[in-house]
């Protein structure tokens, strides 16, 4: 099962993924995460995709597509996969096509995750992630019973520096101009199922089971 995860930041595909990857047995494989542990490890890699990443930006295409290509020929990845944030641009997808071509492979479904702008900026400027065990809470929807230290192991919790509002609005902007054509690209290969994100986790996840099982 080669599943690709599409919507803009906020969306719920990091959440989706997670349970998708456990239920379905398939590797989660997040951009974003790979990018965020680089930083955290202050690789090459990380020290050049921090600035784009803080910025909202994008990192240059070249950079991600070498890791995807790169993850995707390892061996857990053969019986399935399922990507979280790529492509987000149309070279990314056009090269995840020859990527997957030369191997014999195709993609079997695009999920993509539907929620309106106004709930996208609450979700995102809510969000805290605790620096010691990582877990996400949310101060509307999962809020910690102390907006500043984690409830599971008493970590720091902190924003990431692009869920702040100037910067969330950025990454809405560039995920209008360069990610959502990406919608027509899977819609003409008859790959794309429109999943309502608005609903919650449970619901949503019991919609996207329903399609892979289809
Ligand atoms: P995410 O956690 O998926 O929202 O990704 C966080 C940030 O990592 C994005 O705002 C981008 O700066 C960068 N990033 C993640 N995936 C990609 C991608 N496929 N192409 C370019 N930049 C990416």
């Amino acid at each position: 099962m080669n599943i690709v995860l599409l919507g803009p930041p906020g969306a719920g595909k990091g959440t989706q993924a997670i349970r998708i990857s456990a239920h379905f047995d398939i590797p989660h494989i997040s951009t974003g995460d790979i990018f965020r542990r680089a930083v955290a490890q202050k690789t090459a890699l990380g020290l050049k995709a921090k600035e784009f990443m803080d910025r909202g930006d994008l990192v240059p295409d070249e950079v991600v597509i070498g890791i995807v290509k790169q993850r995707l020929e390892e061996p857990d990845c053969s019986t399935g996969f399922l990507l979280d944030g790529f492509p987000r641009t149309v070279p990314q997808a056009e090269a995840l096509v020859d990527a997957l071509t030369v191997g014999g492979r195709a993609l079997d479904k695009v999920l993509n995750i539907e929620v309106d702008r106004d709930e996208l900026i609450r979700r995102l400027t809510g969000r805290r992630t605790c620096r010691g065990c990582g877990k996400v809470f949310h101060l509307i929807f999962d809020p910690p019973k102390s907006s500043t230290t984690c409830d599971i192991c008493g970590g720091a919790l902190w924003q990431r520096e692009d869920d702040s509002e100037e910067t969330v609005i950025n990454r809405l902007k560039v995920y209008e101009a360069q990610t959502a054509p990406l919608v027509d690209f899977y819609r003409a290969q008859g790959l794309l199922v429109a999943v309502d994100g608005r609903q919650p986790v449970e619901v949503v996840f019991s919609r996207i089971d329903e399609i892979l099982h289809a």
